[in-house]
């Protein structure tokens, strides 16, 4: 079915064309003609875009209220957008995480990267986290959950309405339950050795970072007999997997309770408890009163969450990883490891190792850099769009 009718917008002369043609799938509110009848678009609406004279280059949702205001959805102009076209999508994503792991449990869709701008899934089994953080997956969101459980055969999927990028869109941050049953406790979920305990339905950050899988796995080959500190652990992620590899003690250190019970939890059934504690803290404090009681792990992981969200917040941000860094080498044991992380696309690499060798360097220590990880390939990259590639993990002997 074709549809020819559809509305059209048009690119200003000076837009980037070429990087459109080439895989480039943001269109900004500068690059397109903002006419009164493309203003009235509705959010998430599909129109058809055009170039300067007027050739087709797709099919792209629209949200004349955002800066991204066109989002490429298909290089076919003609292109229908309904639950088919989604579970096209949702297969293709699918196929690559069914080579690559061998249990359901993965970021299913990573957004652009996976044809699906804006929409990111989590699969926990059966159940699917569906995160619509554009406007038009919020518009269709009936065909993308419709197409979730054709392509997985998943019986729950979950909205998960807190992404940073909805508010941008002009979209609300209600949670809601799109089909079956959430899930009245936290899920086991088992990845290199470890056991993970992911809440999909609690109240503050949910569920699990399943981007750092790869760089969990290494630490863990470094792991075995050590003493181990996984600072911001989240429900356990490095740490956890330390334990798997043999790690003689573990201390989590969070400032989510939560998080940390969930940790605990973990440790638990993987028969561990009496190799791992918890600390509550602000990482900050936590790190600064170990150092003045010249505490010694032989391995320590920095995961914090994103300092340099934007790129207005790029200096501070470097500063603060340069701190986490300051404050971390001290409590390396000699020929011990640092693995320092950063999950801000806008420190890239090479500024963010900077910040990382002026904090060690501060704290009086000298690094070989040993290892440089990144997301796993359940969040491919997408080499056009640079704010897909935002992992980073240094690790350093120190
Ligand atoms: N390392 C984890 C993911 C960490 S996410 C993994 O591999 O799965 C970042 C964590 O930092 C969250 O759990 C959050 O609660 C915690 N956090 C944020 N700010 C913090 C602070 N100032 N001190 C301690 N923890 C903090």
């Amino acid at each position: 079915m074709s549809d020819l009718s559809r509305p059209a917008i048009r690119l200003k002369p000076k837009a980037n064309v070429r990087a459109i043609r080439h895989g480039s799938p943001w269109v900004f509110d500068n690059e397109l003609v903002l006419d009164r009848r493309t203003k009235a678009l509705a959010p998430g609406s599909i129109v058809r875009l055009e170039d300067a004279e007027r050739i087709a280059l797709g099919t792209v949702a629209v949200n004349p209220g955002s800066r991204i205001t066109a989002r490429m959805l298909d290089r076919n102009p003609e292109a229908v957008i309904d639950a088919a076209w989604c579970a096209a999508r949702l297969r293709k994503a699918l196929s690559l995480r069914q080579r690559v792991y061998d249990a359901p449990f993965y970021r299913l869709v990573h957004a652009e990267s996976d044809g699906l701008p804006g929409v990111v899934i989590d699969r926990f089994g059966d159940t699917a986290v569906l995160q619509p953080n554009a406007a038009w997956a919020e518009a269709h969101l009936d065909a993308l959950t419709e197409a979730l459980c054709e392509v997985t055969g998943v019986s729950c999927v979950l909205k998960n309405a807190g992404g940073r990028g909805r508010a941008l869109e002009g979209l609300d941050d209600q949670d809601a339950v799109l089909r079956g049953t959430a899930p009245d406790a936290p899920l086991p979920v088992e990845m290199n050795g470890a056991v993970y305990m992911a809440d999909l339905t609690g109240g503050q950050k949910t569920g699990l970072f399943y981007d750092q899988r790869e760089n969990h796995a290494f630490v863990a080959r470094l792991a075995q007999g050590a003493r181990v500190l996984d600072v911001f652990s989240h429900v356990g992620g490095f740490g956890l997997a330390a334990l798997a590899g043999g790690a003689s003690r573990v201390t989590c250190l969070d400032s989510s309770a939560p998080a940390l019970a969930l940790a605990a939890e973990g440790a638990a059934r993987m028969g561990a408890s009496d190799r791992f504690e918890t600390t509550e803290a602000n990482a900050f404090d936590g790190m600064t009163t170990m150092g003045a009681a010249q505490a010694l792990y032989d391995l320590v992981i920095c995961d914090p969450p994103a300092f340099a969200p934007s790129k207005p917040a790029l200096d501070k941000g470097l500063r603060a990883y340069e701190r986490v860094a300051r404050l971390a080498a001290p409590l390396v044991a000699e020929d011990g490891y640092l693995v320092l992380c950063s999950c801000s696309h806008a420190a890239d690499p090479v500024s963010f190792t900077g910040a990382c060798l002026r904090g060690i360097g501060r704290a009086g220590r000298r690094a070989q850099l040993i290892h440089t990880g990144a997301a796993g390939p359940d969040h491919p990259l997408l080499p056009q769009l640079a704010e897909s590639g935002y992992l980073k993990a240094l690790v350093f002997r120190l």
